[in-house]
Order: structure tokens, then C-alpha cells, then sequence
């Protein structure tokens, strides 16, 4: 008996996956980064007391994030 081979069924679980060197988005919870020369990472826009410019409450507004976007 033969039965039909499906080689391709597992996708990978795309999560949000940063472009490297371009747009660099935060693996907490997803916003835009800006890139900080001075720091060599990135950081979130204009964090304020710990929330984001979005107003999103992380542990890493404030911190330096590497280019695939988690904190470091
Ligand atoms: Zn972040
Ligand atoms: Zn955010």
C-alpha cells in the first residue's frame, strides 16, 4: 500500500521577524524601534515612565534592544 507524501505540511510559526539593518520592531509587543547610533541598538520612540510611545506598559521601553528586537 502506498500512501500519498506531503513533504511541505509543517510551516514555521511566523512570529514577527525583524528585517536586519531596516525596520526593527520590538519582540515584547511589536512597535516600531528606532535606531540609536550612539547606544548601537535600538529603542523605543520617546519612552515615557516605562511605557512606549504607544503606551504600551514594557519591561523594555527603556532599554536598549538588539536588531531583532528583544532587549537586551
Ligand atoms: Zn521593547
Ligand atoms: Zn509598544
Amino acid at each position: 500500500m502506498t500512501y500519498p507524501v506531503h513533504a511541505a505540511e509543517t510551516a514555521p510559526a511566523v512570529a514577527a521577524t525583524a528585517d536586519p539593518g531596516r525596520t526593527v520592531v520590538c519582540s515584547a509587543c511589536g512597535c516600531r524601534l528606532h535606531h540609536a547610533e550612539d547606544l548601537a541598538g535600538w529603542t523605543h520612540f520617546a519612552p515615557v515612565s516605562g511605557r512606549d510611545a504607544r503606551g504600551c506598559q514594557v519591561a523594555c521601553a527603556d532599554q536598549v534592544h538588539d536588531a531583532r528586537g528583544i532587549s537586551l
